[in-house]
């Protein structure tokens, strides 16, 4: 790491996290009476659910409802304990510790969301299982000292039970720690009335978006691994409100974006041209 990116690295404040403007969400059922019911007795949550549902959308809302600062850490493969918890970095002739983006908000309170846990590395449920029970502490065995969760302190994992296998599933000794809330994309109206927002489109085109995510996703049965997200959905919206005609704008933000199987696509130019 360079010298400015240390800078840079260190000077990341927690604060920076506080949502100064309501981020738009429209509840599809009890998550917002589920997640204010769970931070007030601290019981940590796991969002399931499909990518491009509105999982990251709640958390930002919820941590703008509740007035706590929110740390989103997108997991990957490559996904360390040292990079959650913090590492020595070298600094001119000397070491300085710099905390990990779970340190600090630990430390400072927070809510703290790993998104796509099931991808990082097996090292970090270590740090999750002390974080989660009575002790609340983390563990940061760099420097042999245990960190005590600030009051405001609450992790969020999600994963995405679709992608699921074998090799990378949560462990039981790991999601029996949390309360689970399972995600899926909205009902028609509330998907329409959310991608109207989003993108700009008429009401009209995006009640068709809807229809088009909804018969998409039925094909969910037929071969498709995942069907069009809500934020695809949105990009289609966009595209419309730019002037791409409907058709072209469904076949590259959603027939092209969801398969690369012929077959499945040509399903799915047929689904457009009944709609638009
Ligand atoms: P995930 O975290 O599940 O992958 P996101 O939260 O990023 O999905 O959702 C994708 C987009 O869909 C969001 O940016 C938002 O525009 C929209 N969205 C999905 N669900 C909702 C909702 N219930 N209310 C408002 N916007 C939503």
């Amino acid at each position: 790491m360079t010298q400015s990116t240390t800078t840079l690295f260190r000077s990341y404040l927690i604060e920076e996290y506080h949502l100064t403007e309501e981020p738009y969400y429209v509840p599809v059922a009890d998550e917002v009476e589920l997640f204010e019911a769970a931070y007030q007795q601290r019981i940590p949550l796991i969002f399931k659910g499909p990518t491009g549902c509105g999982k990251t959308r709640f958390v930002e809302y919820m941590s703008y409802r509740l007035a706590q600062p929110l740390v989103t850490i997108a997991c990957h493969e490559d996904l360390t304990a040292s990079d959650l918890v913090g590492r020595y970095l070298l600094e001119g002739d000397s070491t300085v510790w710099i905390d990990g983006p779970l340190s600090r908000a630990v430390k400072a309170g927070g809510i703290c969301y790993l998104d796509e846990i099931v991808e990082a590395r097996k090292d970090t449920t270590v740090l999750i299982h002390p974080l989660t029970d009575h002790r609340r502490i983390l563990p940061v065995e760099k420097r042999g000292e245990l960190l005590e969760a600030a009051d405001g302190f609450l992790l969020i994992l999600s994963y995405n039970p679709g992608y699921q296998s074998a090799l990378k599933d949560l462990k039981h000794s790991t999601r029996q720690r949390f309360v689970s809330i399972e995600f899926d994309y909205p009902p028609r109206d509330i998907e329409a009335e959310i991608i109207q927002h989003e993108s700009g489109c008429s009401d009209d085109d995006a009640t068709q978006l809807a229809m088009l995510g909804e018969k998409v996703r039925n094909l969910r049965e037929h071969g498709l691994g995942e069907g069009a997200s809500t934020r695809l959905l949105i990009y289609a919206g966009k595209l419309m409100s730019q002037g791409i005609p409907h058709r072209r704008a469904c076949q590259v933000a959603v027939n092209w974006a969801v398969t690369d199987d012929h077959a499945v696509q040509r399903s799915i130019e047929e689904i457009i041209a009944s709609i638009f």
